[in-house]
């Protein structure tokens, strides 16, 4: 909520809109890019391996026009990462809830639920045993049937 508001006051300070490529990343979305970038797929620029990029923390942002916004965005708080990677800025105060853990554990949990002959701890941590069931994961998602509407409490269609 801090990091939103920050953003809300820098872009009012500037009177102009500010254009995000890229915001929060969840670990298979991170995992998948980290994974295509490496295979020279999409044309996707240098990017962080899972467990590291700081878009997964919900704290992070690529936008156009960097150099534009660079002094607004840091008089509230988004720190511009330099030119390494010129669009990103990371939004850093005490306080301020970290989220990566979240789709890691839920992914933890949902595996446990689909395979409970080969359960994961579920820490939320993006151990090398989870991160070799995400590569085994099927990207349609996990079967759909009773089992599972029993299970998760959901019907699906
Ligand atoms: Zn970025």
């Amino acid at each position: 909520m801090a990091a939103k508001k920050a953003l809300e006051k820098a872009i009012k300070k500037r009177g102009k809109k500010l254009i995000i490529s890229s915001v929060y990343r969840s670990i298979t979305s991170q995992y998948l890019r980290y994974k295509y970038f490496k295979q020279g797929q999409c044309g996707l620029p240098l990017t962080s391996i899972p467990r590291k990029s700081t878009h997964q923390t919900g704290l992070a942002i690529d936008i156009e026009d960097y150099k534009g916004w660079q002094p607004y965005l840091e008089s509230e708080g988004w720190k511009w990462f330099g030119a390494f990677d010129s669009d990103h800025f990371d939004f850093f105060r005490s306080g301020v809830s970290d989220i990566s853990k979240l789709p890691i554990k839920s992914f933890q949990q949902l595996w446990n639920l689909n395979n409970p002959e080969d359960k994961l701890l579920e820490n939320g941590v993006f151990d090398s045993k989870t991160e070799k069931r995400l590569n085994q994961a099927l990207a349609d998602g996990f079967p759909k049937g009773e089992k599972c509407s029993i299970e998760c409490g959901f019907i699906f269609q």
